[in-house]
């Protein structure tokens, strides 16, 4: 295992840093709540990201790794852990159609919020969460009739060897991503150098731009 997560840390760095070139700080928006992905992450802390950061930055690397762990999980899982995997299936269902506008996003953006935030004063016409949810109320009526498996009655020992397996895939996730924070550490340098070079201009030009601003506020 630990050759292949070291090869595919390797090349969701490398990835990254085709994409940074790209990243514009105008672009980056103003968070309205904690990312789940990045807050307090141990890959973030790994890859030797400060708060400094920009979080669209961080968050393009970090939907990187964790895909990897997902990934890597997921074929663990379906090989070694046939009660989680029947669990798994039977809770993904029939998809519903509608529109998605948070689906088949490039993986810097995946995660982030799919509006911006509102501005007081400033209503939105309409946002793509709402659009969203409009569609999928209306495709409710005339999808499939949805039928809910009941819950199957489980015997004790069906039980217990369904929580063994969840337990087994809670050690290998936790495995996997120590193993990925580990190969990350390696790229620590390549990683600072393209945000010294490529990141912190970008800040330091919108940093001295309100700086000048605020010395000479424009006279009315
Ligand atoms: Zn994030």
């Amino acid at each position: 295992m630990a050759d292949s997560i070291e090869g595919r840390v390797r090349s969701g760095v490398d990835a990254f840093l085709r994409w940074l070139p790209r990243w514009e700080i105008g672009t980056s928006r103003a968070r309205t709540r904690v990312c789940r992905l990045c807050f307090g992450s141990p890959v973030a802390t790994a890859a030797g990201f400060d708060v400094d950061v920009p979080h669209s930055v961080q968050h393009a690397l970090l939907s990187r790794m964790r895909v990897i762990v997902d990934e890597e999980v997921d074929r663990y899982t379906a090989r070694n852990l046939p009660l989680v995997s029947r669990e798994l299936a039977k809770a993904e269902g029939p998809e519903l159609p509608g529109y998605r506008p948070d689906e088949g996003l490039a993986l810097e953006f995946q995660g982030l919020e799919i509006d911006p935030p509102p501005e007081p004063g400033q209503p939105f016409l309409f946002t793509l969460a709402e659009l969203a949810q409009e569609d999928r109320d209306a495709a409710l009526p005339l999808a499939e009739p949805v039928h809910p498996t009941p819950p199957a009655a489980y015997s004790e020992e069906a039980k217990a060897a369904l929580r063994t397996e969840l337990e087994l895939a809670d050690d290998h996730a936790r495995a996997v991503g120590t193993g990925v924070c580990l190969a990350l550490v390696e790229h620590r340098s390549r990683i600072a150098d393209a945000i010294d070079r490529l990141v912190e201009p970008q800040i330091d030009d919108l940093l001295s731009e309100l700086s000048q601003a605020l010395e000479n506020p424009r006279t009315r």
